[in-house]
């Protein structure tokens, strides 16, 4: 419900302050250099294509049994490989492109998933009534990117559907010019 539902209230609110995976990620010593190139974030559709396949195969070509009980041994010791596969190539990546962030923007599948809904969100950040100075710092800490400067400067809401309303833009600004 928070991933596909949520969306349409707080955009990407969950990854900015409910996600397991990305709390986890966030404590790593790294310390974020410049911003990963767009043709890195397209993997992502790679790895939601091969989230969707993976489990038709199981089930259409391999017979899985998706009725069977979800806390037998078997299926708890895939729950958990499963689940450390994943932190593993976070952490990976995150020391790979110098970004904690990393696995969001080049390989989480749900994010694509909510980037959709997260487009008719209710919640944005937008200009205050305070002037913008112009000072970029926003936008440099923005950890996911989004060059904050240029739509608070035009007096533009944060439509980028990668924010995930962390609140660090608002944190960071010395004029108070973003709300
Ligand atoms: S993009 Fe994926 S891993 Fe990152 S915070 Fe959102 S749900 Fe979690
Ligand atoms: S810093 Fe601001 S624009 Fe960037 S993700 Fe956080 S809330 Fe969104
Ligand atoms: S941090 Fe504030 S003042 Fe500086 S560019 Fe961003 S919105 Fe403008």
């Amino acid at each position: 419900m928070a991933k596909v539902f949520g969306p349409l209230i707080w955009g990407r609110g969950f990854c900015g302050w409910a996600c397991w995976t990305a709390a986890v990620l966030e404590w790593l010593p790294v310390k974020k250099e410049g911003r990963i190139k767009s043709e890195f974030k397209k993997l992502r559709y790679l790895s939601l294509g091969i989230s969707i396949l993976f489990p038709l195969i199981l089930i259409f070509f391999l017979n899985y049994d998706v009725r069977s009980d979800y806390l037998n041994r078997s299926e708890m010791a895939w729950m958990f490989i499963g689940n450390g596969l994943y932190y593993l190539i976070g952490i990976a990546l995150a020391f790979i492109f110098k970004d904690r962030r990393a696995f969001c923007k080049v390989a989480c599948p749900v994010s694509l998933v909510m980037k959709l809904p997260s487009g008719l969100r209710l919640i944005k950040l937008g200009p205050s009534d305070k002037d913008c100075i112009k000072c970029g710092r926003c936008s440099r800490k923005c950890p996911m990117d989004i060059d904050v400067m240029a739509y608070i400067s035009q007096g533009r809401k944060v439509t980028d559907t990668e924010c995930i309303l962390c609140l660090e833009c608002v944190r960071n600004c010395p004029a108070e010019a973003i709300g």
